[in-house]
Protein backbone atom coordinates (compact mmCIF):
# COMPACT_ATOMS: atom_id res chain seq x y z
CA UNK A 1 0.00 0.00 0.00
CA UNK A 2 1.21 3.51 -0.84
CA UNK A 3 -0.03 6.70 1.56
CA UNK A 4 -1.81 9.28 -0.36
CA UNK A 5 -0.03 12.33 -0.01
CA UNK A 6 -1.86 15.30 2.28
CA UNK A 7 -0.25 17.93 0.18
CA UNK A 8 -0.24 20.93 2.84
CA UNK A 9 1.09 23.18 -0.29
CA UNK A 10 -1.75 22.90 -2.49
CA UNK A 11 -4.40 23.53 1.08
CA UNK A 12 -2.56 26.39 1.97
CA UNK A 13 -3.11 27.84 -1.85
CA UNK A 14 -7.13 27.22 -1.68
CA UNK A 15 -7.08 28.79 1.98
CA UNK A 16 -5.27 31.95 0.29
CA UNK A 17 -7.11 31.60 -2.73
CA UNK A 18 -10.13 32.28 -0.04
CA UNK A 19 -8.45 34.75 2.32
CA UNK A 20 -8.08 37.11 -1.16
CA UNK A 21 -11.65 37.05 -1.37
CA UNK A 22 -12.24 38.37 2.27
CA UNK A 23 -9.34 40.56 2.26
CA UNK A 24 -10.90 42.25 -0.54
CA UNK A 25 -14.36 42.50 0.90
CA UNK A 26 -12.79 43.96 4.06
CA UNK A 27 -11.34 46.42 2.00
CA UNK A 28 -14.00 47.72 -0.02
CA UNK A 29 -15.11 48.26 4.28
CA UNK A 30 -12.09 50.64 4.28
CA UNK A 31 -10.37 47.49 6.35
CA UNK A 32 -7.11 46.10 5.48
CA UNK A 33 -6.08 44.02 8.03
CA UNK A 34 -2.43 44.13 9.35
CA UNK A 35 0.59 41.18 11.13
CA UNK A 36 3.07 43.43 13.03
CA UNK A 37 6.23 40.88 13.43
CA UNK A 38 9.16 40.86 16.18
CA UNK A 39 12.26 39.10 15.23
CA UNK A 40 14.32 39.46 17.69
CA UNK A 41 18.73 39.20 17.20
CA UNK A 42 19.64 37.26 13.91
CA UNK A 43 19.18 33.64 14.91
CA UNK A 44 19.14 32.32 10.93
CA UNK A 45 15.74 29.94 11.14
CA UNK A 46 13.78 32.47 12.69
CA UNK A 47 14.63 35.38 10.03
CA UNK A 48 14.00 32.73 7.30
CA UNK A 49 10.41 32.08 9.05
CA UNK A 50 9.64 35.42 9.50
CA UNK A 51 10.65 36.30 6.24
CA UNK A 52 8.12 33.69 4.84
CA UNK A 53 5.30 34.86 6.90
CA UNK A 54 5.80 38.85 5.77
CA UNK A 55 6.23 38.02 2.06
CA UNK A 56 2.83 36.01 2.83
CA UNK A 57 0.97 39.33 3.57
CA UNK A 58 2.43 41.16 0.60
CA UNK A 59 1.33 38.18 -2.00
CA UNK A 60 -2.04 38.52 0.48
CA UNK A 61 -2.46 42.32 0.44
CA UNK A 62 -2.68 42.52 4.23
CA UNK A 63 -0.32 45.18 5.73
CA UNK A 64 2.85 43.76 7.76
CA UNK A 65 5.53 45.22 10.03
CA UNK A 66 8.94 44.03 10.92
CA UNK A 67 10.63 45.20 14.13
CA UNK A 68 14.01 44.05 14.60
CA UNK A 69 15.43 45.10 17.97
CA UNK A 70 18.82 43.54 18.65
CA UNK A 71 19.73 39.75 21.17
CA UNK A 72 20.62 42.25 23.65
CA UNK A 73 17.24 43.47 24.36
CA UNK A 74 15.36 43.62 28.03
CA UNK A 75 12.34 41.77 29.03
CA UNK A 76 11.19 45.37 29.83
CA UNK A 77 12.13 46.75 26.08
CA UNK A 78 10.38 44.04 24.90
CA UNK A 79 7.25 44.87 26.97
CA UNK A 80 7.20 48.22 26.10
CA UNK A 81 7.05 47.52 22.59
CA UNK A 82 4.41 44.92 22.74
CA UNK A 83 2.53 47.67 24.90
CA UNK A 84 3.11 49.92 21.61
CA UNK A 85 1.96 47.24 19.30
CA UNK A 86 -0.80 46.61 21.46
CA UNK A 87 -2.08 50.21 21.16
CA UNK A 88 -1.49 51.02 17.49
CA UNK A 89 -5.31 50.88 16.23
CA UNK A 90 -3.84 49.82 12.29
CA UNK A 91 -2.20 46.46 13.48
CA UNK A 92 -4.39 43.58 14.16
CA UNK A 93 -1.92 40.71 14.80
CA UNK A 94 1.49 40.76 17.02
CA UNK A 95 3.71 37.90 16.23
CA UNK A 96 6.43 37.29 18.25
CA UNK A 97 9.17 35.02 17.07
CA UNK A 98 10.33 32.18 19.07
CA UNK A 99 12.90 31.70 20.73
CA UNK A 100 13.65 34.83 22.18
CA UNK A 101 17.06 35.44 24.22
CA UNK A 102 17.70 33.61 27.34
CA UNK A 103 17.64 37.23 29.25
CA UNK A 104 14.22 38.04 28.04
CA UNK A 105 11.08 36.55 30.63
CA UNK A 106 9.18 34.57 27.43
CA UNK A 107 5.80 34.26 28.99
CA UNK A 108 5.32 37.59 30.53
CA UNK A 109 6.27 38.79 26.93
CA UNK A 110 3.59 36.57 25.36
CA UNK A 111 0.97 37.39 28.02
CA UNK A 112 1.21 41.15 27.54
CA UNK A 113 0.06 40.61 23.84
CA UNK A 114 -3.58 41.84 23.73
CA UNK A 115 -5.26 38.65 23.77
CA UNK A 116 -7.49 40.33 20.62
CA UNK A 117 -4.19 40.43 18.70
CA UNK A 118 -2.33 37.28 19.61
CA UNK A 119 -2.43 35.72 16.07
CA UNK A 120 -0.59 32.90 17.51
CA UNK A 121 -2.75 31.46 19.86
CA UNK A 122 -0.30 31.68 22.72
CA UNK A 123 -1.81 33.71 25.25
CA UNK A 124 -3.37 32.18 28.52
CA UNK A 125 -6.87 33.92 27.08
CA UNK A 126 -6.97 31.88 23.93
CA UNK A 127 -5.84 28.69 25.52
CA UNK A 128 -8.51 29.13 27.93
CA UNK A 129 -10.77 29.49 24.91
CA UNK A 130 -9.73 26.18 23.53
CA UNK A 131 -9.96 24.36 26.23
CA UNK A 132 -14.07 25.18 26.78
CA UNK A 133 -14.31 24.97 23.20
CA UNK A 134 -15.35 28.58 22.76
CA UNK A 135 -14.41 30.51 19.48
CA UNK A 136 -10.65 32.31 19.29
CA UNK A 137 -7.56 32.47 17.53
CA UNK A 138 -6.01 28.93 17.53
CA UNK A 139 -2.08 28.00 17.83
CA UNK A 140 -1.72 28.04 14.18
CA UNK A 141 0.17 24.72 13.72
CA UNK A 142 -2.18 22.43 14.93
CA UNK A 143 -5.07 24.63 13.33
CA UNK A 144 -3.63 23.90 9.58
CA UNK A 145 -2.95 20.07 10.99
CA UNK A 146 -7.04 20.23 11.60
CA UNK A 147 -7.67 22.01 7.87
CA UNK A 148 -5.45 19.33 6.09
CA UNK A 149 -7.86 16.26 8.06
CA UNK A 150 -10.92 18.29 7.43
CA UNK A 151 -10.38 19.15 3.90
CA UNK A 152 -9.25 15.78 2.24
CA UNK A 153 -12.32 14.35 4.45
CA UNK A 154 -10.57 12.05 6.79
CA UNK A 155 -13.34 10.82 9.70
CA UNK A 156 -12.37 12.53 12.91
CA UNK A 157 -15.40 11.94 14.28
CA UNK A 158 -14.90 8.13 16.93
CA UNK A 159 -11.61 8.11 15.16
CA UNK A 160 -8.70 6.62 17.54
CA UNK A 161 -6.29 10.08 18.00
CA UNK A 162 -2.25 9.53 19.43
CA UNK A 163 -1.04 13.01 19.46
CA UNK A 164 2.59 12.12 20.26
CA UNK A 165 4.24 15.62 22.00
CA UNK A 166 2.65 17.72 24.80
CA UNK A 167 3.92 21.08 24.02
CA UNK A 168 2.07 24.04 24.25
CA UNK A 169 2.50 25.49 20.84
CA UNK A 170 1.83 21.92 19.03
CA UNK A 171 0.81 18.57 21.30
CA UNK A 172 -1.15 20.12 23.94
CA UNK A 173 -3.88 21.98 20.95
CA UNK A 174 -3.85 19.23 18.99
CA UNK A 175 -5.39 17.17 21.57
CA UNK A 176 -7.89 19.55 22.66
CA UNK A 177 -8.72 20.66 19.44
CA UNK A 178 -9.29 16.43 18.09
CA UNK A 179 -11.66 16.30 21.46
CA UNK A 180 -13.86 18.95 20.09
CA UNK A 181 -13.90 17.20 16.73
CA UNK A 182 -15.03 13.92 18.79
CA UNK A 183 -11.46 12.09 18.62
CA UNK A 184 -10.83 9.76 21.30
CA UNK A 185 -7.57 11.41 22.12
CA UNK A 186 -4.44 9.73 23.95
CA UNK A 187 -1.38 12.32 24.38
CA UNK A 188 2.01 10.56 24.44
CA UNK A 189 5.26 12.45 25.68
CA UNK A 190 8.85 10.92 26.64
CA UNK A 191 7.71 9.11 29.92
CA UNK A 192 4.65 6.84 27.84
CA UNK A 193 5.59 3.08 28.10
CA UNK A 194 5.29 1.11 25.19
CA UNK A 195 4.98 3.80 22.61
CA UNK A 196 4.59 1.50 19.52
CA UNK A 197 1.72 -0.14 20.59
CA UNK A 198 -0.05 2.69 21.60
CA UNK A 199 0.71 4.13 18.19
CA UNK A 200 -0.78 1.66 16.42
CA UNK A 201 -4.14 1.32 17.81
CA UNK A 202 -4.03 4.56 16.37
CA UNK A 203 -6.34 5.85 13.14
CA UNK A 204 -4.52 9.12 13.41
CA UNK A 205 -1.26 9.86 14.32
CA UNK A 206 -0.08 13.36 15.10
CA UNK A 207 3.29 12.66 15.39
CA UNK A 208 5.53 16.48 16.74
CA UNK A 209 7.98 15.22 19.32
CA UNK A 210 11.45 16.41 16.96
CA UNK A 211 12.99 13.33 16.71
CA UNK A 212 13.97 12.42 13.00
CA UNK A 213 12.34 9.28 11.68
CA UNK A 214 11.51 7.86 15.19
CA UNK A 215 7.95 6.65 14.68
CA UNK A 216 8.83 3.22 13.12
CA UNK A 217 7.02 2.53 9.51
CA UNK A 218 5.53 -0.41 11.39
CA UNK A 219 4.23 1.17 14.30
CA UNK A 220 1.51 2.52 11.85
CA UNK A 221 -1.62 0.76 11.72
CA UNK A 222 -2.27 -0.05 8.12
CA UNK A 223 -4.43 2.42 6.85
CA UNK A 224 -4.19 4.67 9.56
CA UNK A 225 -3.77 8.84 8.51
CA UNK A 226 -0.31 10.47 9.67
CA UNK A 227 0.35 14.04 10.06
CA UNK A 228 3.71 14.52 10.89
CA UNK A 229 4.44 18.27 12.53
CA UNK A 230 8.41 16.94 12.41
CA UNK A 231 10.67 19.44 10.59
CA UNK A 232 14.28 18.20 11.55
CA UNK A 233 17.36 18.96 9.36
CA UNK A 234 19.50 15.84 9.14
CA UNK A 235 22.89 16.22 8.26
CA UNK A 236 24.88 13.11 9.42
CA UNK A 237 25.40 11.04 6.28
CA UNK A 238 24.47 7.61 8.59
CA UNK A 239 21.29 9.16 9.99
CA UNK A 240 20.09 10.17 5.94
CA UNK A 241 21.05 6.74 4.88
CA UNK A 242 18.87 4.87 7.52
CA UNK A 243 16.37 7.28 6.95
CA UNK A 244 16.17 7.33 3.08
CA UNK A 245 17.64 4.17 2.23
CA UNK A 246 14.42 3.48 0.11
CA UNK A 247 14.07 6.98 -1.37
CA UNK A 248 17.47 7.05 -3.73
CA UNK A 249 16.27 10.60 -5.19
CA UNK A 250 15.99 12.02 -1.77
CA UNK A 251 19.31 10.59 -0.98
CA UNK A 252 21.14 11.85 -3.67
CA UNK A 253 19.73 15.29 -3.17
CA UNK A 254 21.31 15.10 0.77
CA UNK A 255 24.51 13.95 -1.10
CA UNK A 256 24.64 17.12 -3.26
CA UNK A 257 23.03 19.37 -0.56
CA UNK A 258 24.60 18.15 2.55
CA UNK A 259 21.21 18.28 4.86
CA UNK A 260 17.47 16.94 4.19
CA UNK A 261 14.82 17.95 6.16
CA UNK A 262 12.72 15.28 7.50
CA UNK A 263 9.78 14.72 10.19
CA UNK A 264 9.63 12.37 12.85
CA UNK A 265 8.14 9.62 11.23
CA UNK A 266 10.04 7.22 9.39
CA UNK A 267 9.80 7.99 5.70
CA UNK A 268 9.03 4.13 5.09
CA UNK A 269 5.47 4.84 6.51
CA UNK A 270 4.57 5.56 3.44
CA UNK A 271 4.12 1.99 2.41
CA UNK A 272 1.97 1.55 5.60
CA UNK A 273 -0.30 4.78 6.29
CA UNK A 274 -3.18 5.09 4.28
CA UNK A 275 -2.72 8.71 3.87
CA UNK A 276 0.41 10.84 5.33
CA UNK A 277 1.53 14.33 5.24
CA UNK A 278 5.48 14.88 3.54
CA UNK A 279 8.11 16.83 4.89
CA UNK A 280 8.69 18.91 3.80
CA UNK A 281 5.38 20.31 2.02
CA UNK A 282 2.77 19.21 4.71
CA UNK A 283 1.99 20.83 7.69
CA UNK A 284 4.74 23.67 7.03
CA UNK A 285 2.79 25.80 4.65
CA UNK A 286 -0.20 25.47 7.10
CA UNK A 287 1.32 27.03 9.51
CA UNK A 288 1.53 30.18 7.72
CA UNK A 289 -2.04 29.49 5.97
CA UNK A 290 -3.39 29.58 9.74
CA UNK A 291 -1.66 33.16 11.20
CA UNK A 292 -2.95 34.94 7.83
CA UNK A 293 -6.15 33.38 8.31
CA UNK A 294 -6.05 34.32 12.19
CA UNK A 295 -5.15 37.90 11.45
CA UNK A 296 -7.67 38.12 9.34
CA UNK A 297 -10.31 36.83 11.44
CA UNK A 298 -8.48 39.41 14.57
CA UNK A 299 -9.23 42.04 12.10
CA UNK A 300 -12.34 41.07 11.78
CA UNK A 301 -13.40 40.59 15.43
CA UNK A 302 -11.61 43.72 16.58
CA UNK A 303 -13.94 46.00 14.16
CA UNK A 304 -17.13 43.83 14.89
CA UNK A 305 -17.53 42.46 11.18
CA UNK A 306 -19.53 39.54 11.01
CA UNK A 307 -18.32 36.03 9.91
CA UNK A 308 -18.92 34.92 6.19
CA UNK A 309 -19.14 31.93 4.94
CA UNK A 310 -15.15 31.95 3.68
CA UNK A 311 -13.95 33.01 7.37
CA UNK A 312 -16.56 30.17 8.85
CA UNK A 313 -15.41 27.43 6.41
CA UNK A 314 -11.52 27.91 7.61
CA UNK A 315 -12.72 28.59 11.18
CA UNK A 316 -14.71 25.18 11.30
CA UNK A 317 -11.90 23.23 12.64
CA UNK A 318 -11.51 25.37 15.26
P1 LIG B 1 8.99 20.41 21.95
O1 LIG B 1 8.49 21.60 22.68
O2 LIG B 1 10.44 20.05 22.02
O3 LIG B 1 8.14 19.15 22.45
C1 LIG B 1 8.46 17.85 22.07
C2 LIG B 1 7.49 16.90 22.73
O4 LIG B 1 7.81 15.59 22.29
C3 LIG B 1 7.57 16.90 24.26
O5 LIG B 1 6.27 16.89 24.80
C4 LIG B 1 8.31 15.61 24.58
O6 LIG B 1 7.92 14.97 25.79
C5 LIG B 1 7.89 14.73 23.40
N1 LIG B 1 8.88 13.69 23.19
C6 LIG B 1 10.22 13.84 23.04
N2 LIG B 1 10.82 12.65 22.91
C7 LIG B 1 9.84 11.72 22.98
C8 LIG B 1 9.82 10.31 22.93
N3 LIG B 1 10.94 9.59 22.77
N4 LIG B 1 8.64 9.67 23.04
C9 LIG B 1 7.48 10.37 23.18
N5 LIG B 1 7.45 11.73 23.25
C10 LIG B 1 8.61 12.38 23.15
O7 LIG B 1 8.65 20.49 20.40
P2 LIG B 1 7.47 21.29 19.60
O8 LIG B 1 7.76 22.74 19.64
O9 LIG B 1 6.13 20.78 20.01
O10 LIG B 1 7.79 20.78 18.12
C11 LIG B 1 7.79 19.43 17.77
C12 LIG B 1 8.27 19.25 16.34
O11 LIG B 1 7.40 19.94 15.48
C13 LIG B 1 9.68 19.82 16.05
O12 LIG B 1 10.29 19.01 15.07
C14 LIG B 1 9.39 21.18 15.44
O13 LIG B 1 10.41 21.61 14.58
C15 LIG B 1 8.14 20.87 14.68
N6 LIG B 1 7.28 22.03 14.42
C16 LIG B 1 6.90 22.23 13.13
C17 LIG B 1 6.07 23.27 12.81
C18 LIG B 1 5.65 23.46 11.40
O14 LIG B 1 5.12 24.50 11.06
N7 LIG B 1 5.82 22.44 10.55
C19 LIG B 1 5.62 24.15 13.81
C20 LIG B 1 5.99 23.90 15.14
C21 LIG B 1 6.81 22.82 15.43
P3 LIG B 1 8.17 15.64 27.25
O15 LIG B 1 7.09 16.66 27.40
O16 LIG B 1 8.04 14.50 28.19
O17 LIG B 1 9.55 16.23 27.21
Amino acid sequence: MTARILDGTRIRDQIFAELKMEIARLGAEGIRPGLAAVLVGENPASQLYVKSKIAACEQLGLASWMHTPPASITTEQMLHLVRDLNKDNAVDGILIQLPLPKQVDTKRVLEAVEPAKDVDGFHPVSLGHLVSGRPGLVACTPAGCMEILRRNGIVIEGANAVVLGRSDIVGKPMALLLMHANATVTICHSKTRDLPDVVRRADIVVAAMGKPGYVQADWIRPGATVIDVGTNKVTDPKEAEALLRNFPARLEKFREKGAVLVGDVHPDAVNTAGALTPVPGGVGPMTIAMLMSNTVEAARLRRGKAKTDTVQSIAGAR
